[in-house]
């Protein structure tokens, strides 16, 4: 247990801005944020080069210049959740593909697919509540901190620390948890924490945060339409409900006289 405490990091429970929306930060962060930023880029690279390899990156100039002006609006408020996002290369990419999902990943690597654009016909306003809710999940360190607790399901708390402490969490390691890390659903409240980041960012980048209601209920309907066939990948790790919504709309107040500000 010593050495649990030694090595594993608890950040106090801290929230954020004088006004805005109030969030809490991950509390297991054993794997140093660099290490995790760096597997992330290095999974991102991969997912690029292999969509590209089948001609499927980047093929739809508009919609790529649409996606890379949402999050060049969302960006400067990056750092209100997150100062180490000052020194993130962020990359947004478009790949082609009928999945319905969206992510981004540690350090600011984004990737939106064809699928999500097209099956919910999404707005601005739309883009940038899926996309701020992304970058919310980044920004408040979800990915390392499930990283980090990969990393000691698979191979224990003193190897995990021994292996940080000698630099030889081998790369192929750290690829199998960072891939574990996009895949699996997040826990609720770290749902409902990516939400509320989502909604302050599109507010103060000028983008109605009310569109965060009506794309989860197009996701909800998509979902329903979509009977015998595969469920949206985004949805199954990011349920929608009747709470979602709910919440959402209780906390549109926190957000409007940003959004009005920023008109
Ligand atoms: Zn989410």
């Amino acid at each position: 247990m010593r050495l649990l405490l030694l090595f594993i990091f608890f950040l106090s429970g801290n929230s954020f801005s004088e006004e805005g929306v109030e969030v809490n930060k991950s509390r297991l962060l054993l794997l140093p944020a660099s290490t995790v930023e760096r597997s992330a880029t290095q999974q991102y690279g991969q997912l690029l080069r292999t969509a590209s390899e089948r001609g499927l990156l980047n093929r739809d100039p508009a919609q790529l210049e649409r996606l890379r002006r949402i999050a060049r609006e969302l960006i400067p408020y990056a750092t209100r959740f997150n100062k180490g996002a000052e020194k993130w290369r962020w990359e947004v990419n478009l790949i082609s593909s009928k999945t319905v999902n969206a992510f981004c990943m540690p350090g600011g690597k984004i990737a939106f697919f064809t699928g999500i654009l097209e099956a919910l016909q999404l707005t601005d306003d739309e883009v940038s509540t899926i996309m701020g809710h992304e970058i919310g999940h980044a920004l408040l360190e979800h990915g390392r901190a499930r990283m980090s607790e990969q990393l000691l399901k698979n191979i224990g708390v003193s190897a995990a620390a021994m292996m940080l402490n000698l630099g030889q969490v081998s790369t192929e390691l750290l690829a199998q948890t960072a891939n574990l890390a996009v895949s699996l659903p997040y826990a609720r409240k770290q749902e409902s924490d990516a939400d509320l980041v989502g909604l302050e960012l599109s507010a103060r980048a000028g983008h109605d945060p009310r569109a965060a209601i009506t794309v989860w209920q197009k996701m909800t309907r998509y979902a329903q339409g979509a009977g015998r066939g595969q469920p949206p990948q985004f949805l199954s790790t990011h349920p929608s409900n009747e709470n979602r919504i709910r919440e959402i709309e209780a906390n549109l107040p926190k957000v409007l006289p940003l959004y009005r500000k920023a008109q």
